[in-house]
């Protein structure tokens, strides 16, 4: 009996006070994704490197707009999409504490305006998307009225943008052709 409380006395406390006080995490714990809607550029990186299926994007043309959609009940806490993620929208935080009254209250989402196709109108890329293209555009150097130039281009869907490569292809061989004399 002594020898018992000699060890307890000398083991001090082992158990937590959790729930009473908070639980102490690890400083790499992977717990509920945080989201940031004004970070998020609507890319779907995340969305393709989810294991889980736990993120999805949906588009409505009509609206113009896409939609982003974390289902918490699905993540496996990979962090996936935290490495992937080009803007540090998405991180895991340390939160372990994820029971919920509703199913609703699992979902997180954002909703991002679509930038219309300036040749065939057609709503293609999250407006934000393409501000951040220019933006990078100017990070790397180059001066913002070249880099206002390229909107045009990054304005346009991928089908206007290859036909209008071939367009220009088809215009540089005539040429060729006539300088050629052929
Ligand atoms: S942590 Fe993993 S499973 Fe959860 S949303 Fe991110 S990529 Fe998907
Ligand atoms: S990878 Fe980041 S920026 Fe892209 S859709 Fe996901 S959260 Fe948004």
């Amino acid at each position: 009996m002594f020898k018992l409380l000699r060890e307890i006395v000398k083991r001090g406390e082992v158990t937590t006070k959790y729930p009473f006080a908070p639980f102490p995490v690890s400083p790499n714990f992977r717990g509920k994704p945080e989201y940031s809607g004004t970070s998020c550029i609507a890319c779907a990186a995340c969305t393709i490197a989810c294991p889980a299926n736990a993120l999805t994007m949906t588009t409505d043309v009509r609206a113009d707009t896409r939609t982003w959609m974390l289902n918490i009940g699905r993540c496996v806490f990979c962090a996936r999409c935290e490495e992937v993620c080009p803007t540090g929208a998405i991180v895991l935080s340390d939160q372990f504490e994820l029971a919920v009254r509703s199913k609703a209250d699992l979902m997180v989402t954002g909703e991002f305006t679509l930038t219309r196709c300036r040749s065939c109108g057609t709503p293609f890329a999250p407006a934000k998307e393409v501000d951040y293209v220019m933006a990078i555009l100017v990070r790397q150097g180059l001066p913002e009225e070249e880099a206002e130039q390229r909107r045009a281009l990054y304005e346009s869907c991928p089908e206007c943008r290859r036909h209008a490569d071939i367009m220009g292809l088809c215009k540089t061989s005539l040429v060729q052709r006539a300088k050629a004399g052929r």
